[in-house]
């Protein structure tokens, strides 16, 4: 489409892009925003949803907040119905990444924006823009952790190999590669020395992947490596790539015996600074996670598409890593935080806690 090529173009300049030259500038007033999110099984969307919807209130505009409850066909029907009944935008953080082009296309016909929330929209052109953490750095804080907790120094050959699995997002998840490309950059150099060894064997992205970021799939897997690849030998870490994934692994780790003073819980990572996750952390289970501020992500979004449907500049600040397949789409980036233990009443700080949650 025209309004694609814009885009394109723009973005091949490296400039900002431009919102409102696609679609006629209108007062909030009587605008509704669609928010489709992917489910309330895990808090972090509960509180997306919850603080987009308040901030574009606060904005002058209607909401109409749909959970898919993780089925795909759910939230294309969520989709296809906010457009039918005439939304001024869609945000929308996709179940699969690749099964929207449809319904976006629709969209498209409609003129109605499209911001791909948190995770990237695969395979279409009618995606705008993108608000997002820097997924690759969730990746590389994850990985990097390890490294520091197991003391490994820098990776050279020699000396006592150390034992770790690896746990990957849900393979329709298009931050799934990036979070996984960002732990191997820091991880492979250590297998390379043989300072790390997955004893399972099962290192690839697609062994690892947990569909639908499956806590209880994640749980049978590690029941399943613990009993296969470990006798004698112990796990001193296992890479998780989020918060609910984390909760699974623990659970089968203790009941395979581990979280005593004689055989303690590897170092386990994780993702979103869960309630639940957050309070393992302090009780000295779950050792890390990443904080990833739902609530400046909400306020992210909630600007572009208030600039895109006033014909304000757009702003973003990355133009070049997120390829679709069939554009870059012009994306606004935050920075992931890693907490661990000795850092969680950040949280109560920046006021995403209160101090009586986490005690
Ligand atoms: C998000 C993570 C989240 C995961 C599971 C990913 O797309 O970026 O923050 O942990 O989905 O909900």
């Amino acid at each position: 489409t025209v309004a694609g090529l814009l885009v394109l173009s723009l973005t091949a300049c490296g400039q900002e892009a431009l919102g409102g030259s696609r679609y006629k500038p209108e007062k909030s007033d009587g605008v509704t925003v669609g928010l489709a999110m992917p489910t309330k099984s895990s808090e972090r969307w509960i509180a997306d949803g919850e603080n987009m919807a308040e901030q574009f209130r606060k904005a002058g505009y209607a909401t109409d907040l749909q959970y898919g409850d993780d089925k795909v066909e759910n939230q294309v029907a969520q989709i296809e119905s906010m457009i039918t009944k005439g939304v001024g935008l869609l945000v929308v953080a996709a179940i699969d990444g690749s099964a929207l082009s449809d319904v976006l296309e629709q969209a498209d016909d409609a003129g109605i924006p499209v911001i791909a929330y948190d995770r990237l929209i695969m395979g279409t052109g009618s995606v705008d823009y993108y608000a997002s953490f820097d997924n690759e750095r969730v990746g590389r804080l994850q990985a990097q952790y390890i490294v520091d907790a197991l003391e490994l120094g820098d990776a050279a050959p020699g000396g006592r190999t150390r034992n770790i699995e690896l746990f990957a997002g849900s393979p329709d998840d298009n931050n799934t590669k990036y979070f996984w490309n960002g732990a191997m950059q820091v991880l492979q150099p250590y297998f390379d020395s043989r300072q790390l060894t997955v004893r399972s064997g099962q290192t690839t992205l697609a062994k690892a992947a947990t569909l639908r970021w499956s806590g209880e799939t994640a749980q049978k897997r590690m029941d399943d490596v613990v009993t296969r690849s470990y006798g004698q030998e112990r796990i001193d870490a296992v890479l998780s790539p989020y918060d609910g994934i984390s909760i699974g692994i623990i659970s089968a780790l203790q009941s395979a015996g581990y979280g005593t003073a004689a055989q303690p819980l590897p170092v386990v990572t994780g993702q979103d600074a869960e309630l639940a996750s957050v309070k393992s952390i302090i009780r000295g289970e779950q050792t890390q996670t990443v904080f990833k501020d739902t609530r400046e992500l909400a306020k992210q979004a909630v600007q572009m598409g208030d600039a895109a449907l006033t014909g304000k500049k757009v702003r973003v600040n990355n133009t070049t890593d997120y390829d679709n397949g069939v554009k870059t789409v012009p994306s606004y980036l935050l920075e992931p935080v890693s907490i661990d233990r000795k850092n969680t009443s950040l949280l109560v700080d920046q006021g995403y806690f209160t101090q009586g949650q986490l005690s």
